[in-house]
């Protein structure tokens, strides 16, 4: 599961990402509501994921709001994996159950769990999904000027995937970073690209924030931010040292060793392909 969020503007509240399912978009509405007592206003999404927009149905009252890329990449991929996905949805959660039942290093089986309920929560939501794509976009900078506080949405482009936007509160100093940010577990980078996600963080570490709220796991502050700014930089050292030196990409993933302020971060297995990756990145 993803983290989502909502900010109280004043005249009503706006949220940020809607989850990977409905029934999690309903949770999420109920609790902003219940706890704030004002409506809904906007909702925004941060790029093009299932698990930060499946949950739009649930907002369809309000703007939702994304990059026109966002936008042009759920419109043409989410209706495909929807239809595999009640194909297949079944057939895979039983296989998944059979694996995770074999399966005897601790680190892997707790993550097989985990898609286990992530399977099953989705197989549920099928039932119901109703494609919901954002109405409202913007290509760089949307300012929302409420009563109580300002909302700032940018995008630098892409990094995490395609097109990545944030939610700034300047007033707070706090940002909802989407997955731009991962504290304390391995960066995602398999469908991203390394150096934009890096200059998106050099632009986001302008401004002056205390508080960061990342697309998965616990919330950070500057030092987190700090050493995610530097997990990609040397990444992108390493990458380019092995492309330089005509390392071949499988020696380069297989030879890499973790830097020591992430030895014991999260998705330690998941690292030899997203080295793999930002490799053929910086090939190309
Ligand atoms: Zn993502």
């Amino acid at each position: 599961m993803g983290n989502s969020g909502f900010a109280d503007l004043g005249e009503g509240l706006l949220i940020f990402d809607t989850f990977l399912t409905p029934q999690a978009a309903e949770d999420l509405r109920s609790a902003a509501e219940t706890i704030t007592g004002k409506q809904i206003l906007y909702a925004v999404n941060s790029h093009e994921h299932g698990d930060h927009v499946r949950g739009n149905q649930v907002f369809s009252d309000v703007p939702i709001i994304s990059t026109d890329k966002t936008r042009k990449i759920i419109k043409e991929s989410l209706s495909g994996q929807i239809a595999q996905q009640k194909q297949d949805g079944e057939t895979f959660l039983a296989s998944m159950k059979e694996k995770s039942a074999n399966e005897t290093d601790p680190q892997k089986k707790k993550r097989l769990e985990l898609l286990i309920g992530t399977i099953t929560e989705i197989n549920e939501s099928l039932l119901h999904f109703k494609m919901t794509l954002p109405t409202v976009c913007c290509e760089n900078d949307l300012v929302i000027h409420c009563s109580k506080r300002k909302a700032l949405i940018k995008t630098w482009g892409g990094g995490h995937s395609k097109s990545d936007s944030v939610l700034l509160l300047p007033d707070d100093k706090i940002t909802f970073a989407g997955n731009l940010l991962f504290f304390d577990t391995h960066l995602a980078l398999v469908h991203g690209n390394a150096v934009e996600w890096s200059r998106s963080l050099n632009e986001l570490s302008k401004y002056d924030i205390e508080t960061h709220v990342p697309g998965h796991g616990p919330i950070g502050n500057e030092h987190h931010f700090e050493l995610n700014q530097l997990y990609l930089t040397d990444t992108l050292n390493y990458c380019n040292k092995m492309v330089k030196e005509g390392v071949p990409a499988e020696e380069a993933a297989s030879g890499f060793e973790l830097f020591d302020y992430a030895a014991e971060w999260e998705s330690k297995d998941t690292v030899p392909s997203t080295i793999w990756s930002v490799y053929e990145q910086l090939k190309k």
